[in-house]
């Protein structure tokens, strides 16, 4: 890989001295597999006790990996990110409430931010996740084609309602809209609504983006699948590609449940998976577009090559590539700094709200999950390069 995503001075650019040492600080503690365990019992704990631990919690966790409590917090940190040419995907990260007021509030949140992202070029792309729209179970029992009594179905109308108006509105703005993948068991009727909206609103080009979470062994043949659908009734399929995020939920569930785990069996069929359905894509890219969201300094570069055999621009707007702030800075800016489209979720919301995220991310960064050490090591080589610059 020629080392293209080592160089520190681009990666961490917009990093004060204080900011580095904050960064390697935290990630030496999410290091600490343990610790990230009972930390994340005293939090919750802690929160639902209403311990006064939110200052502790923003001061740590919460800015860096988010950019703030609301969309105008975070208006200075993307524009700083896009002086380098990385742009932000604001993400409402509030998770976990299943109550149709916060259904409707997440929707006028993302309407909001369709409407944000229009007039700024720093923000290209809006998102929501499914759960934020509707409860998991009922997604779950519409998924599974169970009877609906008269309130479910009109629950779920409501539900259909809120996608429409989002993807409608992306559609009239000309706005993309990515859309979350979450667990597998609510994850059909999800795919179901996305799919409508990607048949009704990307006839031109693809605005309406699908999430594939390619832990899954079943997602390049459903890829395939959507393709021949494409095909037949004339649309744009956009998709962003994951590993996925909810490996031990899967994994758990289906050993306790007694069915075969929807993930795959090791990472290398993971890796394999991922970067396959990458290639499909970019065979079949007239038809597709591709939001890359990955960590993974091997499946990016992968693409870039992908992309440098069949001829494409580095600045084609069909290909994006993603990750999440407060994390793999060397990939984003180093990847801008080349010419590539580079988005970074920029999450933001309440404290004890966006917990959950904080969590998926503290726990995916342990020295048993995550890539913790390449981050450490990284910020590590910067604060030498510049004290032997002086700078
Ligand atoms: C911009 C962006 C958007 C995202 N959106 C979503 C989303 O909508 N839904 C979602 O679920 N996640 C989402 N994620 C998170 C993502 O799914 C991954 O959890 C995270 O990015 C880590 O994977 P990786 O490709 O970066 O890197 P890697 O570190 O190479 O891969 C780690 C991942 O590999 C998989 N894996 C690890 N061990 C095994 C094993 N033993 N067997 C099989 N597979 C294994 C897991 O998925 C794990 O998260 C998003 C990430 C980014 C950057």
């Amino acid at each position: 890989m020629d080392k293209i995503f080592d160089n520190t001075k681009v990666a961490f650019a917009l990093k004060s001295d204080s900011e580095l040492d904050r960064a390697y600080f935290l990630f030496k503690l999410i290091d600490n597999e343990p610790l990230v365990r009972i930390g994340t019992a005293v939090t919750n704990f802690a929160l639902k006790a209403h311990l006064p631990v939110e200052k502790l919690i923003r001061a740590s966790v919460f800015d860096h990996f988010c950019g703030g409590v609301s969309e105008d917090d975070c208006v200075p940190v993307m524009e700083k990110m896009y002086t380098k040419g990385v742009c932000s995907v604001l993400d409402y990260s509030v998770e976990g409430k299943e109550d149709e007021a916060q259904f409707d509030s997440a929707l006028e949140k993302i309407l909001k931010i369709i409407q944000f992202a229009k007039e700024k070029d720093a923000i290209p792309f809006a998102v929501f996740k499914p759960t934020g729209f509707g409860r998991l179970d009922l997604y779950k029992k519409v998924g599974r084609k169970k009877l609906l009594n008269f309130e479910e179905h009109q629950e779920w109308d409501r539900v259909v309602a809120r996608y429409e108006a989002v993807s409608k509105l992306a559609f009239e703005l000309n706005v993309c809209l990515l859309v979350d993948s979450e667990e597998s068991w609510m994850q059909d009727a999800a795919d179901d609504l996305v799919t409508r909206m990607m048949k009704k609103y990307n006839k031109v080009k693809p605005i309406i983006f699908n999430t594939l979470q390619l832990y899954r062994w079943d997602r390049l043949a459903y890829l395939k699948k959507i393709h021949e659908q494409a095909k037949q009734e004339n649309f744009f399929i956009g998709m962003k590609l994951v590993r996925g995020a909810y490996m031990e939920k899967e994994n758990n569930r289906a050993s306790a449940k007694g069915y075969k785990s929807p993930i795959c069996a090791t990472k290398e069929e993971t890796d394999t998976m991922y970067d396959d359905t990458v290639a499909y894509m970019i065979e079949n890219i007239e038809q597709m577009a591709i939001f890359a969201g990955t960590h993974n300094e091997l499946s990016s570069y992968k693409l870039m090559q992908l992309m440098k055999e069949k001829g494409l621009k580095t600045t084609d707007n069909r290909i994006w590539f993603g990750q999440l702030y407060g994390m793999s800075d060397n990939i984003s800016y180093n990847l801008a700094e080349m010419g590539y489209n580079v988005a970074k979720y920029l999450p933001f919301g309440p404290v004890r709200d966006v917990m959950p995220y904080l969590i998926r991310r503290a726990e995916e960064n342990t020295s048993v999950a995550g890539q913790t050490s390449r981050e450490l090591m990284l910020i590590k080589k910067e604060r030498e390069r510049r004290k032997l610059n002086d700078n």
